[in-house]
């Protein structure tokens, strides 16, 4: 069910659960900022979830309320995942799902990296 990008944050969610270490994910990187993982339902050969490790719940909540420190930390997080899995040349697709009309499902702001083919105009 897509949520509403203006809800509290939900401590309890799936991706708040990573970040504990509560539950497994293929992690592929994580410093102070961020965590990346592998989406558990690829829609590319590449497909991994950035996440922030502040309680935002959206984008809109994350460029609203997050410190300078946090939105340059999680930026340079996503840049280095993309750049340490040699995906800059041959290029890569963010996408960070908003609120309903962007389904997003899951209340804990990530970025969908998508590389490793050529993905055409627009992922369905
Ligand atoms: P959204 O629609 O932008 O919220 O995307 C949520 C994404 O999280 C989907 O692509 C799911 O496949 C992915 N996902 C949900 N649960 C897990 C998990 O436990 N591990 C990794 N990815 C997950």
């Amino acid at each position: 069910m897509p949520i509403d990008a203006t809800e509290p944050y939900d401590p309890n969610n799936i991706f708040a659960r990573i970040l504990r270490d509560e539950i497994p994910a293929d992690i592929v990187y994580e410093d102070g900022w961020a965590v990346a993982f592998r989406d558990i339902n690829p829609q590319a050969p590449t497909h991994i979830l950035v996440v922030p490790r502040g309680p935002y719940v959206s984008w809109d909540d994350f460029s609203e309320r997050a410190s300078d420190e946090e939105l340059a930390g999680f930026v340079r997080a996503v840049g280095r995942v993309a750049r340490e899995n040699g995906f800059v040349v041959p290029g890569y697709r963010l996408l960070a799902n908003t609120g309903p009309h962007g389904g997003q499902e899951v209340p804990h702001l990530h970025v969908h990296l998508f590389a490793g083919q050529p993905l055409g105009p627009m992922l369905a």
